[in-house]
C-alpha cells in the first residue's frame, strides 16, 4: 500500500508498505493534517521516531475482519479514535481518563491506504458512521476541545478566543452552535478572513484592539506571555483555559491577583476520552452544514507534502488528505 513516510524533520516521502495486519482491516478514505502531524514535520516530535507513518485523524471503511463474532461488518463507514483510555488505571479512576496511562493505540498512523486495529481496541475506539463525508475527520480535533470546554467552570455567553488557526476556529464554532458569541484574536489577514466566512464572530488582530471583558479566555497559541497579558480580559469567577501545549521549560509570570481577589480560574487541557469522542460526533451530526467549512483545502497522498508547505504557510484552515 502507498504510505507517506515520516523520516525525520522536513522530510516525507510516498512508500510502498506491506498492509498492516490485525483483526479489522480499514480502508483509509480521509486523514485530516493536526498540529501535532505539522510539529513532527517542522521540528520532530518524542513520540514519533522516524520512520514512522504520521496522521490519526481518520475516516474508513471496513474491507477485511479476520475475527469471528463480531458487531462489525465489511463496508462499515467508521471514524477511529486513534487512542482509548483503559478505565482501570489511577487517572481513569480518578475521572480525568484522557491523561489516562495505559492507552491503547492505532498500530500505525493513518497518512497511508489501510489502517489494522485489534478486535478489543475496535469495540471501543470504532465509531459508525452513517456516510464517508470528510466533516468526520474533525470528530478527534472536536473532541479536543470539548475536554476544554469540560473544564470550563461556568458556561457563560462571552467567550474570546486567541488564534485563529485551525484549532481556534473549531473552538469558534462549537461555541457559536451552542449558542455563544465569540471574538478571536488573530493577526493573520487570510486566517481572519476565512474565520469570518465559517462563523459568527467579531475579529481582534491583537489583544491591545480587544474590546470587553469575556466569561471565558481560551488560548489556542502556545506563547507563555499571553497568560499573563490576557488574565485582565476575563470576567470575575471566569476562566481562562490553556489549550495550546506549552513545552516543558517554559515559564510564565502571572499577577495572582485576578486568581485570588477575582476568582478567575486558570485551566489546561490534553488529548480527550471516549466520551468527549462520543460527544464530538454526535456534534458534528447535528452542525455537519457549519463544521464542513473548517475544512478548507483537500489533497492526494502523492501530494501530501504540498498540504504540509501550505500549512506552513498560515494560509490552511483544515487541510485533509483524500486516499
Ligand atoms: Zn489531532
Ligand atoms: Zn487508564
Amino acid at each position: 500500500m502507498k504510505s507517506l513516510m515520516y523520516l525525520g524533520p522536513g522530510k516525507l516521502e510516498l512508500m510502498e508498505e506491506p498492509i498492516p495486519e490485525g483483526d479489522i482491516i480499514i480502508k483509509v478514505l480521509y486523514s485530516g493534517i493536526c498540529g501535532t502531524d505539522m510539529k513532527t514535520y517542522l521540528h520532530g516530535h518524542h513520540f514519533f521516531k522516524p520512520p514512522v507513518i504520521l496522521g490519526h485523524e481518520c475516516i474508513g471503511e471496513i474491507t477485511k475482519i479476520n475475527v469471528k463474532d463480531t458487531e462489525f461488518r465489511q463496508g462499515d463507514l467508521v471514524a477511529v479514535a486513534p487512542y482509548i483510555e483503559c478505565g482501570n488505571c489511577d487517572s481513569c479512576k480518578r475521572g480525568v481518563p484522557a491523561l489516562c496511562k495505559n492507552k491503547t493505540y492505532v498500530k500505525t498512523g493513518c497518512f497511508c491506504e489501510y489502517i489494522a486495529v485489534d478486535l478489543a481496541h475496535a469495540r471501543k475506539a470504532l465509531f459508525k458512521i452513517s456516510s464517508d463525508g470528510p466533516v468526520y475527520t474533525l470528530v478527534e480535533p472536536l473532541a479536543c476541545v470539548l475536554n476544554g470546554m469540560s473544564q470550563l467552570k461556568e458556561m457563560g455567553k462571552e467567550y474570546l478566543v486567541v488564534g485563529g488557526g485551525p484549532m481556534g476556529a473549531l473552538f469558534a464554532i462549537a461555541l457559536s452552535s451552542l449558542g455563544k458569541q465569540i471574538a478571536v484574536v488573530e493577526p493573520g489577514v487570510w486566517r481572519s478572513e476565512q474565520i469570518e466566512q465559517i462563523t459568527d464572530v467579531s475579529i481582534f488582530s491583537r489583544q491591545k484592539e480587544v474590546s470587553g471583558t469575556y466569561d471565558g479566555v481560551i488560548l489556542a497559541v502556545n506563547i507563555p506571555e499571553l497568560i499573563q497579558e490576557y488574565l485582565p480580559l476575563v470576567k470575575d469567577g471566569g476562566d481562562l483555559l490553556l489549550f495550546s501545549g506549552y513545552a516543558k521549560d517554559k515559564r510564565a509570570l502571572i499577577d495572582p491577583y485576578h486568581i485570588h481577589y477575582r476568582e478567575v480560574t486558570v485551566s489546561g487541557c490534553t488529548g480527550f476520552s471516549s466520551l468527549h469522542f462520543k460527544e464530538a460526533l454526535t456534534m458534528i451530526q447535528k452542525y455537519e452544514a457549519g463544521f464542513n467549512k473548517l475544512i478548507s483545502h483537500f489533497f492526494s497522498l502523492e501530494r501530501a507534502e504540498e498540504a504540509f508547505t501550505l500549512l506552513k504557510s498560515g494560509n490552511g484552515m483544515k487541510v485533509v488528505i483524500r486516499m
